[in-house]
């Protein structure tokens, strides 16, 4: 069983953290938020006053925090001119981020950390809250082979699928390209239901055909946003997420970064980010992501 530092205890991190208790691990945690401490405290993580005791004498350290400025204050100490967790993690110890994070930021905190003699991973998720809850995530992997192998069985107990992406930043970079498949394939479907209620055609005959037919996809089978079609989808429940339309555009945004600095054309991508930004802007970032049909009918 081993010493664990968890910084970032919010929605994703506070049941991360308790199902590594759950499986007899000793968890130290933090956040700058004293709530979350105290609801993961109630779940048998061990409160830390920062984030440097959380990790002092851990054998590997994860973080899970919002998006890139604060995960590179995190490791690096940024924000305070400190040394970080790069500096307060001992010597060796495993480093791991699963926050959803630009692949820039990314790979210069694995540079860092590498500088210093710790094995690093990015291992951002998919599955969302409830994945987190029942230890069901998917970990999206960048790193050198041997951080993984480390890393592995801890993930394990967090989650089902763990797969190795390839070297530093790896994991965002699937991250983003998997998002941008799903935000794009969203809006195809909520066009092309939109599309056949207006051409007289029932949805759930769209559904029969296309959902054994070419046009298939994961949006359409698991999150169609017509209510009534399928049962886990959110849109029989008012579009309560689910995944909130606020993430989505956060990832979006990110693939668009990815895409300017790796000189991609991601087209599509760009159009699903702009639809999404109007979207959220409209203030609707709290709804499910299928939600998008809203403005697609013009409602
Ligand atoms: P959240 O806002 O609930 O949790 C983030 C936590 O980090 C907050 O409690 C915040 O106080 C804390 N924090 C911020 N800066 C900190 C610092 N310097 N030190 C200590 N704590 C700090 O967000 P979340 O939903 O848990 O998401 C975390 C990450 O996981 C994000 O990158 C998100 O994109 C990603 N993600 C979320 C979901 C989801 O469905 N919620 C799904 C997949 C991936």
């Amino acid at each position: 069983m081993a010493d664990i530092g968890f910084i970032g205890l919010g929605n994703m991190g506070g049941p991360m953290a308790a199902n590594l208790v759950q499986a007899g691990h000793r968890v130290r945690g933090f956040d700058l938020v004293p709530a979350a401490v105290e609801a993961a405290a109630a779940r048998g993580i061990a409160a830390a006053a920062s984030a440097a005791e959380a990790v002092q004498g851990a054998e590997a350290v994860i973080t899970m925090l919002p998006a890139g400025e604060q995960v590179r204050a995190a490791y690096l100490g940024e924000a305070r001119g400190e040394g970080g967790l790069i500096a307060a993690a001992g010597p060796d110890s495993l480093l791991i981020d699963s926050s959803t994070i630009d692949v820039a930021s990314a790979r210069e905190v694995h540079e860092a950390a590498a500088a210093a003699g710790h094995p690093m991973l990015d291992a951002p998720v998919s599955g969302g809250v409830a994945g987190a809850e029942a230890a069901t995530l998917t970990f999206m992997c960048g790193g050198p082979d041997a951080a993984f192998a480390r890393a592995r069985p801890l993930l394990e107990v967090m989650g089902r699928n763990i797969v190795h992406a390839g070297g530093p930043g790896n994991g965002q970079a699937a991250k983003v390209c998997n998002n941008m498949i799903l935000g794009v394939s969203m809006l195809a479907c909520a066009e092309a239901f939109t599309l056949g209620e207006k051409l007289g055609l029932d949805p759930k005959k769209l559904f029969e055909i296309s959902s054994v037919s070419s046009g298939s996809c994961w949006a359409m089978l698991h999150h169609n946003p017509v209510p009534g079609i399928v049962e886990t989808s959110a849109a029989n429940r008012d579009y309560r997420p689910g995944f909130a339309a606020a993430m989505m555009h956060k990832d979006l945004k990110l693939s668009q970064t990815a895409a300017s600095q790796a000189g991609a054309a991601t087209p599509l991508g760009a159009a699903a980010t702009a639809l999404y930004t109007v979207f959220v802007n409209a203030g609707n970032g709290a709804l499910d992501y299928s939600a998008i049909v809203k403005l697609i009918r013009g409602e």
